[in-house]
């Protein structure tokens, strides 16, 4: 297998839980470099404190995963498709759709590998409720995403200021899955959104999606007993699919089907090194255009200050 030598940008939480351990467990990567604002480092690795640093300093460099705030990302990558990189990008891939169209361009025109991860999409029960939803039609949708802020987000600054999607940013995984596993067009027609008052990003919203069927999706970052990551369909012969614990259960009518230990990023991986192999990109919007319509279409509500 033909070893690809990376470089990560932004070494932050999902960077240090997930990327660098799997690049160092993959056969298909090897970390070249890192580059951290902080100057934290890696093993093995050469250490930049900027990314524009990275993409000249690090020898034999072929692409680069952008792990940063979301508000950072496109200019880093843009720098890194200009300097012959293929690029990773994490999830939101951009702060905009605009954004993440002109990636796609550039790296088009430079023939370069662009790839959006929606980390959520790597999950077995994912593609078991996919396979089984099929050519179904679905009466019922509710997406149920509610976990603590405080929890899972501490001291996340970014998350809470324009750009940053607020619950959105754990709610885009559930819209993520949806887009994967829905057997008919998804978008968005109504949209509640609560926004402390000393926030610029939501920490509750509602959405309810059109068509056929009552389809909706609540995410809540107030749930102080636990975290609920369930998203059930209903069709309309009367199967009901839920899937759990952040997509990786699925059960059918009641009857656990599908249940695989997470292995979201070294699917995120694979699936990168089997893209450089074939030279191919790949973008998914979709899930990043959701989100973009609820903020269009959505209304605000001003809610009281949120404090970490
Ligand atoms: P985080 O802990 O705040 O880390 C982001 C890191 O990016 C920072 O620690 C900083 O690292 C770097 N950074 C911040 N601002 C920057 C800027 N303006 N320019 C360049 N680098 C900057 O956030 P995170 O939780 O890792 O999330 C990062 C992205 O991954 C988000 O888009 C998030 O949605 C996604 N994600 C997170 C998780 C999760 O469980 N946390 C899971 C999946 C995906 P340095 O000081 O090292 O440069």
């Amino acid at each position: 297998m033909r070893q690809h030598r990376i470089g990560v940008i932004g070494l932050g939480k999902i960077a240090q839980d997930q990327h660098l351990p799997v690049i160092a467990a993959s056969e298909a990567f090897t970390l070249a470099a890192v580059s951290s604002q902080r100057g934290l480092t890696a093993p093995g690795a050469l250490a930049f404190r900027d990314a524009g640093e990275l993409l000249r300093g690090t020898p034999g460099l072929e692409a680069v995963a952008i792990c940063t705030p979301p508000q950072a990302r496109y200019a880093i990558a843009l720098q890194a498709l200009q300097a012959g990189m293929h690029v990773m990008l994490e999830k939101p891939p951009c702060a905009t759709l605009s954004e993440l169209a002109v990636l796609e361009a550039a790296a088009a025109a430079r023939g370069l590998v662009l790839m959006t991860t929606w980390h959520s999409q790597y999950n077995a029960a994912v593609d078991a409720a996919r396979d089984l939803l099929a050519g179904q039609t679905v009466a019922k949708l509710f997406v149920n995403w509610k976990e603590d802020v405080r929890k899972w987000h501490p001291g996340q600054a970014w998350i809470w200021s324009a750009g940053g999607f607020g619950v959105f940013d754990p709610g885009i995984n559930a819209l993520s899955i949806v887009t994967k596993i829905m057997p008919q067009p998804v978008y968005v027609t109504q949209a509640d959104m609560l926004v402390p008052a000393n926030a610029e990003a939501p920490i509750a919203a509602n959405l309810r999606f059109g068509g056929a069927g009552d389809l909706r999706a609540e995410f809540d970052w107030r749930a102080s007993g636990g975290e609920t990551w369930e998203i059930t369909v209903q069709t309309s012969a009367g199967t009901t699919l839920l899937l759990s614990s952040g997509g990786s259960k699925l059960t059918v009518d009641g009857v656990l089907t599908v249940e695989a230990p997470s292995r979201e990023y070294q699917g995120i991986y694979a699936h990168f090194a089997a893209l450089l192999d074939a030279g191919q990109p790949h973008v998914d919007a979709a899930p990043l255009r959701l989100v973009a319509d609820a903020f269009m279409i959505g209304s605000r509500t001003a809610g009281e200050a949120f404090h970490d």
